[in-house]
């Protein structure tokens, strides 16, 4: 046999399909029901195996893996995060990712991960926010309006309600480009010209921006009482958005004590300040906002099961939608022990 068996093959997903996939379900559904796959992981967050992603830094960015796995399955995520990428013309956040059985580590499916990675961070700040956010919260400042904004806007309209955006952005393109995206399905939608214009009237403020350094995207002035700030920016050692008073005065959740120490806002803290984490509160063993005028923080970094239950969900797709190609990825000859014998063979074949 020249080829690997049928169950070699392993099924990938490349960005054209993916972009069929949303399509296919429809992208406030996907977000609405990537939501709802990440709340149940949070809700048995104990079973997994957790470890702060592994980063590897230089001047400009950062390359990382996101591993984890239940137990029966294991996934990882390979990201980057290069802030100066957008002016040569490239994305700041590009990703792919794998999941495999943990009972033979045999690969289950590769697939793209740089539109899954801004369908399931937003699926997760509107998830955490579901929680978090005040009630009746119907306006988002949305600060950053780059390739995550749209997602984000459309995640907080999807699972918790949201009817206005207000974005701003120090590069007037972004929001116009943004404004332009979101036209027409169903929100309000206000370009800004400070920060201070977009948080007017908003009881969710999301940042969103990249820069390489502790940037004050909110000062401690501009956060009144009541707020829920979703900081998806601030997700890398020296890369913050928010000034170190807010989080003094926040209720801060974060996803992995571990990791968002290293790499959230909350970098900016003595490492013993408390935090809830997340999933606690969703698993009912924390409370979430206290009262009307506390100030909730969501320190979001991303989180390896988030990623994992995002191409959980993309797998458990695949049949249904036969949007996927079958990589010859694994060398599997008949007789595990005579993986020498296929390149024979493959010889033999190639001189007949
Ligand atoms: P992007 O480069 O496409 O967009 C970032 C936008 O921020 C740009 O339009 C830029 O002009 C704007 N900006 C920079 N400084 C600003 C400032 N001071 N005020 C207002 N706007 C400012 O990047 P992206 O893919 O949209 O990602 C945004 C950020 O989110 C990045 O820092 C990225 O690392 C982070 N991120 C976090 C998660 C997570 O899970 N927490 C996931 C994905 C991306």
């Amino acid at each position: 046999m020249l080829k690997p068996s049928e169950t070699a093959y392993v099924p990938f997903v490349s960005v054209e399909n993916m972009m069929r996939l949303v399509l296919y379900v429809g992208v406030e559904k996907m977000l609405a029901e990537l939501a709802a796959e990440i709340e149940r992981d949070f809700a048995r967050w104990p079973l997994f195996d957790k470890t702060p992603r592994v980063a590897s830094h230089s001047d400009i960015g950062v390359i990382e893996l996101m591993p984890t796995s239940d137990g029966e399955t294991y996934g990882f995520k390979y990201v980057n995060g290069h802030p100066s990428n957008t002016r040569q013309g490239l994305q700041t956040v590009t990703a792919f990712g794998l999941l495999a059985d943990v009972a033979t580590g045999y690969p289950l499916m590769l697939s793209e991960m740089t539109i899954l990675t801004a369908l399931r961070t937003a699926a997760t700040s509107a998830m955490a926010a579901k929680w978090l956010a005040p009630q009746g919260a119907t306006t988002m400042a949305m600060i950053g309006n780059g390739a995550q904004a749209e997602f984000q806007a459309l995640g907080f309209k999807a699972i918790c309600g949201i009817a206005e955006v207000r974005l701003y952005d120090i590069d007037p393109a972004a929001t116009a480009k943004c404004a332009r995206n979101l036209a027409g399905r169903g929100l309000k939608v206000v370009a800004c010209r400070s920060a201070e214009e977009a948080i007017m009237g908003a009881q969710i403020v999301t940042t969103c921006t990249a820069d390489k350094q502790y940037a004050t995207i909110l000062t401690d002035n501009m956060v009144g009482s009541g707020i829920h700030i979703n900081a998806v920016g601030g997700d890398c050692p020296g890369k913050t958005e928010l000034h170190r008073d807010i989080l003094l005065r926040a209720g801060i959740f974060v996803e992995y004590p571990p990791q968002t120490r290293i790499e959230g806002e909350i970098q900016q803290l003595s490492p013993d300040h408390p935090v809830t984490e997340l999933w606690q509160v969703i698993a009912g063993q924390a409370q979430g906002r206290t009262d009307a005028r506390q100030i909730t923080l969501f320190d979001s970094v991303g989180f390896a099961i988030e990623d994992f239950s995002a191409l959980r969900y993309v797998h458990s797709r695949l049949k249904e939608s036969g949007l996927f190609q079958r990589l010859d990825m694994i060398a599997d000859p008949d007789d595990p022990r005579d993986l020498f014998g296929m390149i024979l063979r493959a010889e033999a074949a190639k001189a007949a």
